[in-house]
């Protein structure tokens, strides 16, 4: 494996503060590991409370100017942020594949390209937006809601950061990010964007640090006005009860089980092939991965036939080779939590069709797991309950489009899902029915503009676009 471009690493073990690159007051250091090869890639610093301190303290004082700005001159820095980044996305990309194990390819076009469409989008929506409306006698003022924490997870290390930055910055509330402490490169490439653009010191502070260490510590810090997550439910569950104290408004963006439903009219061979691209896209690790493939019963023998062949042709590979497709996952600790899921299907009794717990030969350095596919899945098994975050495919048959709909809103979570029929107006009719923040349509795509967020144990809140600016904002009446 080639040596790392040295810019991905000039401020790995730094924290950014009150517009300084400085050593953490903490001691402690976390080996950033690499994907491919399971060897220590960087070390990156592992902030204390004093280094939250810092952050907050730097983020309040910042707070009176920035949000006194104008939503053109905030503008203005998100379209130098998306410059910024853009203007690197090779090294961007490099680091993400290199922490994550994401294929260069989807780095590049996904992981760089949505936050730099998220952040530019954001710009635009920031200029035309409405802080103010007449309501009665009282004029209606959207302000920004203070100093954000603002606590992001590796699987789109670059893209969760930029949705919740983006949207804060834009309502002239000001940041601490504390970023994933498995996948931290980019946040401090961030911060070396930030810092060229001239944003003002103290409106953005980045931290690396464990969830539970540096994590809390922001999230119990009186001067915090407002919590944005994504993660876990778990840790999303702790953080709300650690908010709930002072009652802190939060924004939680979680996991997800996200059903794909082929409805009894759709082409099951379609739903299938889009089913293990959109499972398996970065290693399974992607929080809407669709990961239960839902079809008429009599279909399911072609559903399964066409999703192997798919996955078959998803060869795990070096992700810095331009052909793969398939990356290794982020670390070893994810690469032991999906081997457990794969050996509780087995223990279920569900057919395994293709994968398994062997690594692909060849592969047995880095955290590389088989593409692998379950079927004869019952809705109540724990995978077909669970979030796996791997490339692990459930194909669920059904046996009444009703019971369909059942078994999809049948988990925890709701956070996407999809369907497919020949028939346009039902799949939006089925679509209506679906508990979930989003539902792709016949093979719709994603967007970086529409709000995104989950219900239930996905969480609650919107990210992106105006939605995204409003999670930043507090309402208040002047009754004239
Ligand atoms: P995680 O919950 O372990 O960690 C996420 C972040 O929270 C990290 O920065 C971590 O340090 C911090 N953290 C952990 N415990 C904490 C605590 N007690 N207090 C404060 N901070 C704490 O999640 P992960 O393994 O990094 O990411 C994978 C999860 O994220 C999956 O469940 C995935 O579905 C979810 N996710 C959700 C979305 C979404 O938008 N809904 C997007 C991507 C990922």
């Amino acid at each position: 494996m080639s040596a790392p471009n040295p810019a991905i690493l000039n401020h790995a073990g730094a924290l950014y503060i009150g517009g300084e690159f400085s050593e953490p007051l903490g001691a402690g250091v976390i080996p950033v590991m690499e994907a491919a090869t399971g060897t220590v890639l960087a070390h990156a610093a592992a902030a204390g409370p004093e280094d939250v301190e810092r952050a907050v303290e730097a983020a309040a004082r910042a707070l009176p100017d920035w949000s006194r700005s104008s939503p053109d001159q905030r503008a203005a820095f998100l379209d130098l942020l998306a410059k910024g980044i853009r203007d690197r996305t090779e090294e961007f990309a490099e680091a993400i594949t290199r922490e994550v194990g994401t294929p260069i390819r989807h780095s590049r076009s996904i992981q760089v390209g949505n936050p730099i469409a998220i952040t530019a989008n954001t710009g635009e929506v920031l200029r035309s937006y409405p802080f103010e409306e007449t309501i009665g006698n009282c004029l209606v003022v959207k302000e920004p809601v203070g100093v954000v924490a603002a606590i992001t997870p590796w699987n789109y290390p670059l893209q969760q950061v930029m949705a919740k930055v983006a949207a804060a910055l834009a309502a002239g509330s000001t940041v601490v990010l504390k970023a994933s402490e498995v996948a931290p490169l980019t946040a401090l490439m961030l911060a070396e964007v930030a810092h060229a653009s001239g944003l003002p010191g103290g409106v953005l502070n980045i931290l690396v640090g464990e969830g539970q260490v540096a994590g809390e510590a922001l999230v119990r810090h009186p001067l915090v006005d407002k919590i944005s997550f994504t993660g876990s439910t778990r840790a999303g569950r702790r953080i709300s009860e650690l908010a709930a104290a002072r009652i802190t408004p939060v924004t939680m963006e979680l996991g997800g089980k996200s059903a794909s439903l082929a409805l009894e009219d759709a082409d099951v061979a379609t739903a299938a092939k889009f089913a293990v691209y959109n499972s398996f896209l970065n290693s399974g690790q992607t929080c809407t991965a669709l990961t239960r493939l839902l079809v008429p019963r009599s279909a399911q023998a072609q559903a399964v036939e066409v999703a192997v062949a798919t996955a078959r042709k998803l060869a795990p590979g070096d992700p810095l080779d331009e052909a793969t497709r398939l990356g290794p996952l982020a670390s070893a600790a994810q690469l032991e939590r999906v081997r457990g899921s794969i050996r509780q299907g087995l223990a279920e009794g569900a057919s395994l069709v293709l994968g398994g717990l062997e690594p692909p030969p060849g592969l047995e350095a880095g955290y590389y797991v088989q593409p692998t596919i379950f079927t004869d899945v019952r809705p109540k098994m724990a995978i077909a309950q669970e979030e796996i975050f791997g490339p692990v495919l459930v194909v669920i048959g059904y046996d009444s489009e009703d019971e369909a709909v059942e078994i999809a809103n049948g988990t925890p979570y709701g956070l996407a899902a999809a369907i497919w029929s020949a028939d346009r107006g039902r799949a939006i009719e089925f679509a209506r029915r679906l508990r979930a923040g989003s539902v792709e349509v016949n093979g719709g795509a994603f967007s970086t503009s529409a709000p995104f967020g989950g219900v239930r144990e996905s969480g609650h809140g919107r990210e992106f676009g105006r939605y995204g600016i409003e999670e930043f904002l507090v309402t208040k009446s002047l009754q004239l």
